[in-house]
């Protein structure tokens, strides 16, 4: 299998809330040395940490509704411009807007293609994720407790104390579904035209959905993804 010198991995992963999409982009970043860019995360560290930033967004984003598309197209410009990027990324909750994909294209110009990835999930067994997983108070990393009958209560990385994420309660979470539609349907149609989009059934095992999320990306780019160059360094869970 050639290397391909200098191409660099530019993936997004779509999805609704729930869909596995987090797990999955954290999971391909680390298993191809990108860093994973998550925009729930850059505003929940922000919340937390109670910057301007953070005062914000935190009424938005605890009634589920979206952030401008200014500022997170500023955001994500400011992370994307940063050296650990250059050989590409998977982002994560961005863009959800046609505005924000508008974006992207403009911020990616001179650098080589976006894949675009959907995980697709039916509403129903979203709703029933969501409500059972969980937030370490502590470090921020999420937990899926959907499969199992107790959910931890303690992180495994940390051993922070595990909470509901504030906009985990299920009418937020039917309320951020509707969001997600109107705002995020569009974008779909957006992407579902270009050969280097394609979606995968995220209702599957999680491994079997990470094997669907590598098999797309070799599909659209045309060739394995273990053929291509990147960065050195796995991140180790990167949040911002
Ligand atoms: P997520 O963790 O991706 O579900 O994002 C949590 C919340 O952060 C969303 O419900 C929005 O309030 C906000 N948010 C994250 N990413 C974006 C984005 N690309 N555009 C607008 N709002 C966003």
């Amino acid at each position: 299998m050639a290397a391909v010198a200098d191409v660099p991995l530019n993936v997004v992963i779509l999805g609704p809330p729930g869909a596995g999409k987090g797990t999955q982009a954290e999971r391909f970043a680390r298993d191809h040395g990108i860093p994973k860019v998550s925009t729930g995360d850059i505003l929940r560290e922000a919340v937390t940490a109670g910057t301007a930033l953070g005062r914000q967004v935190k009424a938005l984003m605890d009634r589920g509704d979206l952030v401008s598309d200014d500022l997170m197209i500023g955001i994500v410009e400011e992370r994307l411009a940063r050296s650990d990027a250059r050989s590409g990324f998977v982002l994560d909750g961005f863009p959800r807007t046609v505005e924000q994909a508008r974006a992207l294209d403009e911020l990616l110009a001179k650098r080589g293609p976006v894949v675009v990835v959907e995980v697709q999930v039916p509403d129903e067994e979203l709703v029933r994720r969501v409500r059972s997983r969980r937030i370490c108070s502590k470090c921020g990393r999420l937990v899926s407790a959907f499969g199992s009958d107790g959910a931890a209560e303690r992180c495994s990385y940390c051993g922070g104390e595990l909470v509901a994420r504030s906009d985990d309660a299920e009418s937020v979470v039917r309320d951020r579904l509707k969001v997600y539609w109107r705002a995020t349907r569009p974008m779909i149609a957006f992407y579902s035209q270009r050969p280097t989009y394609r979606a995968v059934d995220g209702a599957q095992a999680p491994e079997r959905v990470r094997e669907a999320v590598v098999e797309a990306v070799a599909a659209a780019i045309g060739r394995p993804v273990a053929g291509l160059k990147h960065g050195q360094a796995a991140q180790p869970e990167s949040k911002a």
